[in-house]
């Protein structure tokens, strides 16, 4: 595999890297301040600089940006493994969706609209089991 900075003409920073690498072993998204919070154990990062850091990688489609409806930002890795979420109106519980049912229609439209596609965006909402059965209760 390539790397995705160089392929990208991002320049290697130290920051870049590692967010990049945090979000690799992340089992669900992150937001802002808990890649900022996981990285600064480690190294010396700012808040912002975390912000702007991921923005750029979203911007170049390295990261996926999910704006949850807690309209908290969350950022994953965007390659093949990346999945989707249920989300839970109620409660805001992230339920991850196995493997992602878009690459082949991304290949179609880059195939017909002559678009380089860097990523996309889909969500699930609803109630869980959970806050369902709650809501039936209540009636
Ligand atoms: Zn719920
Ligand atoms: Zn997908």
């Amino acid at each position: 595999m390539g790397d995705p900075l160089k392929e990208n003409d991002l320049k290697r920073t130290k920051c870049r890297t590692a967010i990049l690498t945090l979000l690799e072993n992340a089992p669900v998204p992150i937001t802002a301040e808990g890649i900022y919070q996981a990285l600064s154990g480690e190294m010396h990062v700012s808040l912002s600089t975390v912000y702007r850091t991921v923005s750029t990688l979203a911007e170049k489609g390295l990261v996926l940006k999910n704006i949850g409806v807690d309209g908290i930002t969350y950022y994953q890795l965007n390659n093949h493994h990346h999945c989707h979420y249920l989300i839970c109106t109620q409660c805001n519980a992230l339920l991850p969706i196995d493997g992602c049912p878009l690459h082949t229609l991304e290949e179609n439209l880059s195939a017909t609209t002559g678009y380089h596609i860097t990523g996309h965006h889909l969500e699930f909402f609803g109630l869980c089991p959970k806050c369902a059965s709650k809501h039936h209760d209540s009636r």
